[in-house]
């Protein structure tokens, strides 16, 4: 048999020409790569939580829709009266879910770009047209004219808007977005990932647009390792969605652990807070650098452009001295000799500050 053959055959070309997401190994490094929250909890509070997980029923499969937990969900997240929430392990899962949903000849998804590369993935994965519709140059702001004319000409079935952007962490004008809304033929998913941080929220406007879907995501706010992404939306919708979910994608330790700790939701909103100031504090002390260009934020990280230097060299620089960001010189044109960095504890900004003055 020849394997290689077959599988020109078999797996789908765009599949064959697409690479896997690659995670590079953060073994002895500072890891400001991801967006993940540094911090754990109080020791009372890991104790009591790790009593909980101590009795629960591993032995069976897990709740598998997990309504307690959406009601839980639902409340904390002020989720309006008549939203239906659909469970994700991960967004992640969901941004795949929703692509699924859709998958026919012809579907067209639709994102600013630059943004997060999940959507081009899952879209690539079912052989669907992805378009982009580039941000503005220079402030990476959203850019209302270009995608309105891009909606008429694609009629995109999904269009996702991450919001504060990722990777240039902003936050897109909301009387565009709205309008976007209002324009779209299909369903329009605010992929509120950062929400922790921006502290804003198309959530209340569920209300009043019905193809508006809006995602979280507990990753951020400390709960990456768990992996839990929700969506909101009207439930005619994401009954549709919940066809396409495997029945226990939500583990027994993740539905034990989240709500132990959405009881104690003060904890990851104050360790929130923290991380808030301390990118404030980050974006000045790397704005005062020369050769560094950094824009504002509402989210947990920040995007730097190398003005003097390349990208990959200070990467591997950062790396040498045991410090590992995201290197986004090869994803996007826009994002030329650009690197993101996660807000850290201090000392691990500190280090980074020190390390980055050692490369430029
Ligand atoms: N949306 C955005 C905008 C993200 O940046 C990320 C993670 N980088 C996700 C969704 C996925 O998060 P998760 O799968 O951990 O919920």
């Amino acid at each position: 048999m020849n394997t290689r053959a077959q599988i020109k055959r078999l797996i789908q070309p765009t599949v064959q020409s697409m690479s896997a997401y690659q995670v590079p190994s953060s073994a002895g490094l500072i890891k400001l790569d991801a967006m993940e929250n540094p911090y754990h909890w109080p020791e009372d509070l890991r104790q009591a939580w790790l009593a909980e997980l101590a009795a629960a029923a591993i032995n069976r499969y897990p709740d598998a829709d997990a309504q307690a937990l959406k009601q839980q969900l639902g409340a904390v997240f002020a989720v309006p009266e008549g939203a239906q929430l659909l469970l994700g392990n991960g967004s992640d899962e969901i941004i795949q879910l929703l692509v699924l949903s859709m998958a026919r000849p012809g579907l067209v998804v639709m994102t600013p770009e630059p943004s997060f590369a999940m959507y081009k993935m899952a879209t690539q994965i079912v052989a669907a047209q992805f378009v982009g519709v580039p941000l503005r140059a220079d402030d990476f702001s959203f850019d209302l004219e270009a995608t309105l004319a891009a909606i008429t000409q694609h009629q995109p079935s999904i269009i996702f808007l991450a919001w504060p952007n990722n990777p240039t962490g902003n936050l897109f004008d909301t009387a565009a977005i709205s309008e976007v809304i209002e324009q779209a033929p299909g369903i329009v998913v605010l992929d509120e990932a950062y929400q922790a941080f921006a502290k804003r929220s198309f959530m209340p406007l569920l209300k009043k647009y019905e193809n508006l879907m809006v995602m979280r995501t507990l990753s951020k706010l400390g709960l990456a390792g768990l992996r839990l992404g929700f969506l909101a939306g009207h439930p005619a919708w994401v009954s549709e969605f919940e066809k396409l979910r495997m029945p226990y994608n939500i583990g027994v330790l993740t539905q034990t652990s989240v709500a132990f700790i959405l009881k104690h939701i003060e904890v990851l909103n104050e360790q929130a807070a923290r991380l808030c100031a301390d990118r404030d504090r980050m974006f000045e002390d790397l704005a005062a650098l020369p050769g560094v260009r950094v824009w504002p934020s509402a989210a947990n990280f920040l995007l730097l452009r190398m003005e003097n230097r390349g990208a990959d060299e200070v990467y591997e620089k950062l790396k040498r001295q045991g410090i590992l960001v995201k290197n986004l010189h090869a994803a996007h044109a826009m994002l030329n000799n650009c690197l993101r960095i996660t807000i850290g504890k201090q000392e691990e900004n500190k280090a980074l500050l020190a390390a980055l003055k050692n490369c430029i």
